[in-house]
């Protein structure tokens, strides 16, 4: 039998939750587990011992929404909304090889893992994956070293949220986009083969790091029956259930006019709302809506920093947590997420519903943010209880900020310095499921620069590959503008 690892943190101040105020002790980890926090602890002769003096530990970050073909696509659309930059998204994602999917989550990871976030949910790519492009992804977060969940972005039916409204186009447009349409969707029973071959082959890999979970791609763009399968392989492989969910004011219209109800209610009339179920955005929603994702246990996933720039709208964050919904938070992909920092979300986030409509007592606190980023994105993984606290029996998923840095000095409150002030650029070490994969800033997992370099390399011919797309798809982006089509358009 091999020896199992261990790692301890001498002398370290924590935060072993979202509502916990900071304590001084040591922190002892033997395989992926935490064994003992708190005073002064022994440690097995072969320990590695990482020193916490002037070190602030957190639980790690979980971003509960993202999608990592987009991590190159930085800053392209600030000033499109969300259904002309869909359009956009295409042209940048289509015809990668499973090579550039791979450095693209890499690129993610590293984002992600040098800035305190442990775990993410990758709502991977719509355009007919391959099952090639399934395991690049579940190898760069291998490889990283991030716990995962690769989430299978699916749809059967048109994405019709995103196309102009009638008389919005020309002829020879509408012929371009017909033809060369590239979220074309594939036959339903293919698209279950290729679900049930990425579970058998990747959900669990690595002591249950590497999660598989069916993601229909938003609700509007599937049909009934591919949204029961995705029931189906949740109940007989015990996986999650992701997608986006109401992101802009058009789909509760299509909604209405397509079912006669909303489509939370759709969707719970279809078994799906349960608390394996997470879904980003999720912003026009009612009253009722909100209780019945309660009762459910369904888990919203906030992305803020997405929202405000597609002008989308805002999350009735504080009416959720007032019902008791577990809410997580998400950064989006980079396009519209920014730079996979989660602390700028986290931010927003507390920030965002200060407004006079909203009385103080409604106001979303830091403890309630950090709660989102760590315990909700749990449960959106199916993680809960073991990631989000510091605790023994947990995870060891945990991070270490130097607090020597200026903007933590003299903080009166640790947990609202936390996310009101910290960008991630503090983080000096992050330790997932045990194993150290960043070390004194720098990530040791694989070599970061290497891969930068690559990646940088690849970039022009990835774009100039999709030419005739990139020309259709702007024609596309810049007729939904003309039209003044935004997010109410319908
Ligand atoms: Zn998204």
């Amino acid at each position: 039998m091999t020896e199992q690892s261990a790692l301890l943190i001498r002398g370290v101040s924590m935060i072993r939750g979202h509502d916990t105020a900071p304590e001084t002790g040591d922190i002892l980890v033997c395989g992926s587990r935490i064994a003992a926090v708190g005073g002064t602890l022994e440690a097995p002769d072969h320990a590695d011992v990482i020193d916490g003096e002037g070190r602030l530990a957190l639980p790690g970050l979980v971003n509960a929404h993202t999608h990592s073909p987009l991590s190159v696509v930085q800053g392209a659309y600030d000033t499109l909304n969300h259904r002309s930059c869909m359009w956009l998204f295409q042209a940048y994602t289509k015809n990668r090889t499973p090579r550039e999917v791979y450095l693209s989550a890499l690129k993610n990871a590293a984002e992600m893992l040098s800035s305190g976030t442990t775990a993410v949910i990758d709502h991977f790519p719509e355009q007919n994956f391959s099952i090639d492009d399934v395991e690049a992804v579940v190898t760069a977060y291998r490889d990283a070293g991030i716990r995962a969940v690769v989430a299978l972005r699916i749809f059967d039916g048109e994405y019709t949220d995103i196309f102009p409204v009638s008389g919005g186009l020309d002829d020879r447009l509408l012929e371009d986009l017909h033809r060369q349409n590239p979220l074309r969707p594939r036959p339903l029973e293919e698209t279950r083969a290729i679900c049930e071959e990425a579970i058998a082959r990747f959900d669990g890999l690595d002591d249950g790091m590497i999660r598989i979970f069916p993601a229909p791609s938003n609700p509007m763009r599937c049909s009934d029956d591919l949204l029961s399968m995705c029931l189906d392989l949740s109940q007989s492989y015990g996986v999650g259930i992701h997608c986006h969910l109401l992101e802009t004011f058009v789909q509760t219209k299509i909604a209405q006019q397509r079912y006669g109800r909303t489509m939370v209610q759709h969707l719970d009339a279809l078994g799906l709302l349960s608390e394996r179920f997470s879904s980003a955005h999720t912003i026009w929603l009612d009253e009722e809506d909100i209780a019945l994702l309660a009762d459910r246990g369904a888990v919203p996933v906030h992305n803020p920093e997405s929202n405000s720039r597609g002008g989308s709208g805002i999350m009735p964050t504080p009416a959720m947590l007032a019902h008791g919904v577990d809410v997580a938070i998400g950064s989006d992909g980079s396009c519209s997420g920014g730079a996979q920092f989660l602390q700028r979300a986290m931010l927003l986030a507390t920030l965002l519903h200060r407004t006079p409509e909203y009385p103080p007592e409604c106001w979303v606190g830091p403890a309630d943010t950090l709660r989102m980023a760590t315990l909700g994105g749990a449960k959106a993984m199916l993680a809960a209880g073991e990631v989000g606290h510091i605790e023994p029996g947990y995870r060891a998923d945990l991070c270490l900020y130097d607090v020597a840095g200026q903007h933590w000095e003299g903080a009166e409150d640790a947990v609202a310095s936390f996310v009101e002030n910290e960008t991630g650029q503090s983080l000096t070490c992050s330790i997932v499921n045990g194993r150290v994969v960043v070390r004194d800033g720098r990530i040791a997992t694989f070599d970061w620069d290497a891969t930068r370099q690559e990646l940088l390399a690849r970039l022009p011919e990835m774009k100039a590959r999709n030419a005739a797309l990139f020309d259709l798809t702007g024609r596309l982006a810049d007729a939904v503008l003309a039209g003044g089509q935004g997010p109410r358009s319908v």
